[in-house]
């Protein structure tokens, strides 16, 4: 008999708990998304939050082996979007009261990209009036410039740990200095140590992935006290090292139903973080985000680059949305939301509980 009511009874989990959850099947699946859907509504409420996404520059120092932009990829038309048109971008989000807006590029580690980040965002937050919540996902950076840009007004930073096993992250990137775990690892800390909102993630169903890694994943976002996660499937890009693997993959539908089971398991772990339903669900399965939500997720990522520039950030291919324009995007989602039974917190910053408690206990001290 099936032991998955059982352990959605308890209130901490080991690594073979989460295993056995992860790997659950048929009306035990359900248990499990229903019971990560009363916890979200019960610690986080039934909002889902937007964050208008500008993908600002597909131009990238690094070489991650599964990433359709990467460095070496030359088949890639490289483009970087002016100030006005980021500004541009970040005024819609404002007008259609997206609440806040992440700044997402390739990697680029010059002082004027870190100069150019500081006055778009000192700029985003003037033209909203400060209404805007900024959040950035521009890969590894010094402490001194994390510090900067949170002095300009980033509050958020998104920079997934893609795996937290060593040896897979050894075999996903190359070997150097540049593609190094535990400088990634250092930066998270270094943005959890400076006030930051910090979120992480992975990516689920990588070639030589155990359920074991992912359990390891989830029982790591606990420990390290993460307070948004973003993760969602990985998929094969056809001008990267990683797809020569792709026979080895769990077939797409799979990796969906994974990506899924993460996102409960996880809300079940960490009752009060924000949990994105990640756009890459949404190339699986054209209701992607909305199971996302269903199964326990509280924030959507609107893509509001300019329409132009889509189809040149293919991180993964068959990318969703990369034909149309950003308000088609938002009549879209909003119903969307409805369909998953979730309510969107216009005009709201929905910023991660997680974080508000975590600093309260640290005032407490
Ligand atoms: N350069 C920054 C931000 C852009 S990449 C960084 O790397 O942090 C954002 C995320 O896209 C990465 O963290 C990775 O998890 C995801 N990604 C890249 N290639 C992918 C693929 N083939 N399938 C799924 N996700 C992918
Ligand atoms: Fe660059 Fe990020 Fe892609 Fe790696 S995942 S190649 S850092 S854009």
């Amino acid at each position: 008999m099936s032991n998955i009511p059982e352990i959605l009874t308890q209130s901490s989990f080991s690594n073979s708990n989460l295993v056995q959850l992860l790997e659950c099947e048929g009306e035990d699946k359900h248990l499990l998304y229903e019971a990560a859907r009363t916890t979200r509504e019960l610690y986080v409420g039934n909002k889902v939050y937007f964050r208008g996404l500008i993908e600002f520059s597909n131009i990238c120092a690094k070489d991650c082996y599964y990433c359709g932009i990467r460095r070496s990829n030359d088949a890639v038309h490289r483009y970087n979007l002016t100030d006005n048109e980021i500004l541009d971008a970040a005024r819609f989000a404002d007008q259609n009261q997206f609440g806040s807006v992440v700044l997402q590029s390739g990697e680029n580690n010059s002082p004027a990209f870190a100069k150019r980040i500081s006055s778009l965002v000192a700029e985003i937050k003037r033209i909203s009036n400060h209404r805007l919540g900024i959040t950035l996902s521009v890969g590894e950076q010094s402490e001194e410039v994390y510090r900067q840009w949170h002095e300009a007004g980033a509050h958020r930073y998104l920079l997934r740990i893609e795996t937290t096993n060593p040896a897979l992250y050894s075999k996903i990137h190359p070997q150097d200095s540049l593609h190094d775990f535990y400088h990634r690892l250092d930066c998270l800390h270094a943005l959890r140590g400076m006030g930051y909102q910090t979120g992480t993630g992975v990516m689920i169903g990588l070639p030589f992935q155990t359920m074991g890694d992912l359990a390891a994943d989830l029982l790591f976002f606990q420990q390290f006290g993460i307070d948004m996660v973003g993760m969602g499937p990985y998929l094969e890009h056809s001008q990267t090292p990683l797809y020569e693997f792709r026979n080895e993959l769990l077939p797409l539908q799979k990796r969906f139903e994974l990506s899924l089971k993460m996102i409960s398991t996880l809300r079940l772990l960490m009752k009060d973080i924000n949990i994105v339903a990640a756009t890459a669900l949404q190339a699986i399965d054209p209701l992607g985000r909305e199971k996302g939500i269903k199964a326990g997720a509280n924030i959507i990522m609107p893509n509001i680059t300019p329409g132009i520039y889509r189809n040149d950030y293919l991180l993964y291919e068959n990318k969703p949305c990369i034909d149309e324009e950003p308000s088609q995007c938002k009549g879209c989602l909003e119903a969307r939301v409805a369909l998953a039974d979730g309510e969107i917190g216009f005009g709201e910053w929905g910023d991660s509980i997680h974080f508000k408690n975590r600093k309260n206990s640290q005032s407490d001290l």
